[in-house]
């Protein structure tokens, strides 16, 4: 799925310029700063994907890729819930955000990015009540798991993976990653190869 040319397709800033549906699409969600651009410049094995953002908060626009020529879609998303915006910033991303992912037929599966170091934070289980009530599947992504050590990821991951139960449309096992030691990046790959396969 990964081995294949990636390349964009479009940013939209409204679901009115949002390329026609078409192949299955993987969006990817998350807080600001969570690693987003990161991981899925991993996955791709391209730095200019995703461009990382040192800017919390900077990429606000709905992104497009094309992947195993057109087969499927990368969808990366607005990072929210960044604490320095402005409320009405905030409310148009998340709009934007809520917009594409109970509207979109052809979305199939969310990676739901959380922050090792911090777990689920309020915004994030909001996002997960949105997914639940719109019935799209998604896999909780742990990211940045270099960072904490093995007792506090074990720790995470546990409560993480609770979390996860009890949500009707999440996957019940997340997947742990770094992008910094490439851990967990091969097992998500095959976990969305498989997605186009069935
Ligand atoms: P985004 O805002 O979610 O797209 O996040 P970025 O990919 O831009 O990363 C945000 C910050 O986290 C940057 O300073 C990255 O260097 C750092 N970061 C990203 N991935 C990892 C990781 O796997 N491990 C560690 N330790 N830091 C990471």
């Amino acid at each position: 799925l990964f081995a294949q040319r990636c390349d964009f397709i479009a940013g939209a800033v409204s679901t009115e310029v949002m390329p026609d549906a078409g192949p299955p699409e993987i969006a990817f969600a998350g807080r600001s700063n969570v690693g987003k651009s990161s991981l899925v410049n991993s996955l791709t094995g391209r730095t200019t994907l995703a461009r990382v953002s040192h800017t919390p908060g900077r990429t606000q626009q709905v992104n497009f890729f094309t992947l195993a020529d057109d087969r499927m879609r990368l969808v990366d998303l607005p990072g929210y819930g960044y604490a320095k915006v402005s409320k009405q910033q905030l409310a148009g991303w998340t709009g934007l955000i809520k917009l594409y992912l109970k509207g979109r037929s052809t979305l199939r599966r969310v990676c739901l990015l959380i922050d090792s170091r911090h777990g689920i934070k309020d915004v994030d289980a909001e996002i997960m009540k949105m997914l639940d009530t719109a019935a799209v599947p998604y896999r909780i992504v742990l990211t940045k798991a270099d960072e904490p050590k093995p007792a506090e990821l074990a720790d995470i991951i546990a409560q993480v993976t609770e979390t996860a139960r009890k949500h009707p449309a999440a996957l019940p096992e997340p997947i742990v990653t770094s992008s910094r030691d490439k851990r967990g990046v091969e097992e998500l790959r095959a976990d969305l190869a498989e997605l186009l396969a069935s």
